[in-house]
């Protein structure tokens, strides 16, 4: 095996790479992306980044462009793949380039999500999902002062966040009666209302655009709900959650489940894998992952499975989100809402004014800690998640003034 190409380089296919050759890989590493550039983060897109706290781009690369180059991983950016041909197994690019591989490994992430009925083109409609994304509502966020989001989701709420920390005026639309009510505790998503509340945003909740009036120049010009409410706004910016980008994988012949179905090793079929956001590994949980861990722990076993290595040991799922001055960090998966009845939570203050964290059990069973401002909750919580420790929430209400000594109990 001398040749690896992997198709996306962003949180999973830089990863990916860098794991190889630390697992001693010595041959070809074809990185290859659509995107122009230096790979970059995402998590600061809606965050710093936006809200002009931190727009320096050198703060936003994955890897400098040293990095790549020490490593011999031949990064070719600004290069959309077209096809992919398993019989000769070779890549063919927009631009008619064709790389050879002999092991192909699919990192290409997803797509945001934008309603049918919505022109692309339109100036002042804004999703986020990359840098040039970011540009753009950087842009709009400049020349605006109304803004409607749509999706109450973390995105939505992250850029609702940065748009009030600028001074715009933020209406936000929300189907579902809660906000991050697919991944989120009640206690949770009611917290985070109240304080974007005080912050000034307006919610609309169990609400749908019903329609988009527009300007004479097809700029928006505001959206009108299905009350017959009109909102106006010089912004709308849709956060309403991404479709994989499986295009290729379906071209490919691959077994498709919302995501890329894989093993355990995230192996697809013979020489094909599949990484992080566009992966669906049942074998390690029930529905596709979206997270910054996910990729990197993704491209970490694929990269150990390609390798021969050992397989890195599980571990807790975890995710971070920043609204305002607050992190809230999560480790564990929530089931979905449909399973709630099932669940119970129980909050506890934490040490500093304001902290606290949401435990959360699924059939008597510990699935996972929401931490608002309390690292301590949280490091403890996805310790005992990691190491499959049987926990009742008596133990912890028992344990809560000092979650680090029952760490030193229970294990
Ligand atoms: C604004 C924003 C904020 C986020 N904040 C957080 C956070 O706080 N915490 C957290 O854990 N997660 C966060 N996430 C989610 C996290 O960024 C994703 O889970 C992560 O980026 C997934 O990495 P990936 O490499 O699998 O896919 P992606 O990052 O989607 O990368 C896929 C890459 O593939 C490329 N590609 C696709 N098709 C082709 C093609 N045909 N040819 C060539 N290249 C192609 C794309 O250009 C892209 O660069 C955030 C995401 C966004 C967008």
């Amino acid at each position: 095996m001398k040749r690896i190409a992997i198709i996306g380089a962003s949180h999973a296919g830089v990863v990916c790479g860098e794991k190889l050759r630390e697992f001693g890989f010595k041959g070809t590493i074809n990185l290859i992306d659509r995107v122009p550039g230096l790979p970059i983060q995402k998590p600061p897109l809606s965050k710093g980044f936006i809200n002009f706290k931190d727009t320096e781009l050198n703060n936003l690369y994955l890897r400098s462009n040293e990095f790549y180059e020490s490593q011999k991983i031949h990064l070719m950016t600004g290069s959309n793949v077209r096809s992919v041909k398993r019989e000769s197994k070779s890549i063919i690019l927009e631009n008619g380039l064709e790389i050879n591989y002999d092991i192909l490994i699919l990192a290409m992430g997803a797509n945001a999500k934008l309603p049918v009925n919505v022109p692309k083109r339109t100036e002042n409609v804004y999703v986020l999902r990359d840098i040039n994304d970011a540009v753009r509502l950087k842009e709009g966020i400049l020349r605006g002062k109304n803004a409607v989001i749509v999706g109450g989701g973390y995105i939505g709420l992250e850029v609702a966040s940065s748009l009030r920390n600028v001074g715009l005026t933020v209406d936000l639309i929300e189907i579902g009666p809660r906000i991050l009510s697919r991944v989120s505790s009640q206690f949770v998503s009611e917290y985070l209302t109240s304080i974007h509340q005080k912050k000034g945003v307006s919610f609309h909740f169990s609400e749908i655009i019903e329609d988009i009036l527009y300007s004479n120049s097809d700029q928006v010009k505001a959206v009108k709900l299905r009350t017959g409410h009109i909102i106006e706004c010089d912004l709308l910016v849709f956060g309403i959650g991404v479709s994989p980008n499986i295009a290729l994988a379906k071209d490919l012949g691959l077994s498709v489940i919302d995501g890329i179905k894989v093993n355990n090793e995230y192996l697809a079929d013979d020489d094909i894998y599949a990484i992080g956001d566009i992966a669906f590994c049942p074998d390690r949980s029930a529905k596709r992952v979206e997270s910054v861990f996910n990729a990197q722990f993704s491209a970490t076993v694929a990269a150990a499975s390609i390798t021969c290595s050992p397989l890195p040991a599980q571990q807790a799922y975890w995710f971070w989100s920043d609204q305002y001055d607050l992190k809230l960090q999560i480790a564990g998966i929530l089931p979905e809402p449909n399973n709630n009845r099932l669940v119970r939570s129980e909050v506890f203050t934490g040490k500093k004014e304001g902290s606290f964290s949401v435990w959360s059990w699924h059939q008597n069973k510990f699935v996972c800690v929401e931490a608002l401002e309390d690292v301590q909750a949280y490091t403890v919580g996805k310790r005992i998640l990691e190491q499959s420790i049987d926990i009742t929430p008596e133990i912890i209400k028992n344990n809560s003034a000092n979650l680090k000594n029952l760490l030193k109990k229970v294990t």
